[in-house]
């Protein structure tokens, strides 16, 4: 099994509605990714099992996890449900060799840059705030009530954008998936991620 001492970790985040699942499930078609998946107490919707996007976990045990120091980062999204990411994903990264993906909000990446700054964040903003609301509709899984927390939040989460890597504007799906998917792969490309392989291949010509 290949072990990689430092996985790459990709950060996706941005407000709820611009698009972090559907572009996360585009740089989940590139080989050798992960997707790392949460503990959440919010109760599961009508088409979610557990285990896929989420483990879904009581208050109880997602405060044991905490304050076991299970997790890489955690975060009350929305003043409302917990959610965070198992440390353990990241050694699941670190032995199969894989890149790590992680679909986070605004606090927990914050969280995830200070105690990994080499991580890669990549922040997706939505084309406008009427556009973010016809999808959260069409989506069809959240109460008014929870439509209007969301796009509250979304304003005030868009304010964040400073603190990424890269952006992508999620107007045109097809454009926003290549520019997720050539984030990765360039992110591959670094110089310091490939030193040790080149200076293999030095070694081939005598250097
Ligand atoms: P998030 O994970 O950020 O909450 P989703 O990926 O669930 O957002 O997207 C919200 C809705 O918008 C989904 O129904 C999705 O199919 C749709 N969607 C995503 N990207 C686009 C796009 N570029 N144009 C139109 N609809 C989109
Ligand atoms: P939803 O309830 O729509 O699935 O997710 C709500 C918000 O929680 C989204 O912004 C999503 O990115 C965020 N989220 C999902 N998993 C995690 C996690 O493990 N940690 C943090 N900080 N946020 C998460």
């Amino acid at each position: 099994m290949p072990t990689n001492p430092d996985p790459l970790v990709f950060i996706v985040s941005g407000p709820s509605g611009s698009g972090k699942s559907t572009l996360v499930q585009s740089i989940l078609e590139l080989p050798n990714t992960l997707l790392a998946i949460s503990c959440t107490t919010r109760t599961p919707r009508q088409t979610e099992s557990g285990g896929k996007w989420y483990n879904f976990v009581s208050e109880a045990e997602f405060e044991r996890m905490k304050q076991a120091g299970e997790f890489l980062e955690y975060a009350q999204v929305f003043g409302k449900n917990w959610y965070g990411t198992p440390r353990r994903w990241l050694d699941e990264a670190r032995t199969t060799g894989k890149n790590l993906v992680l679909e986070i909000d605004v606090q927990g990446a914050r969280q995830v840059k200070q105690n990994l700054p080499a991580a890669v964040a990549i922040f997706i903003v939505p084309p406008s705030r009427a556009e973010v609301e016809k999808r959260i509709r069409s989506r069809g899984q959240d109460s008014d009530d929870e439509i209007a927390r969301r796009l509250q939040r979304a304003g005030q989460e868009l304010e964040q954008y400073t603190g990424y890597d890269f952006i992508v504007i999620n107007d045109d799906r097809d454009r926003a998936a290549k520019e997720v998917q050539s984030i990765v792969l360039a992110a591959r490309c670094e110089m310091k991620r490939n030193e040790d392989r080149v200076k293999e291949i030095l070694k081939s010509f005598g250097g």
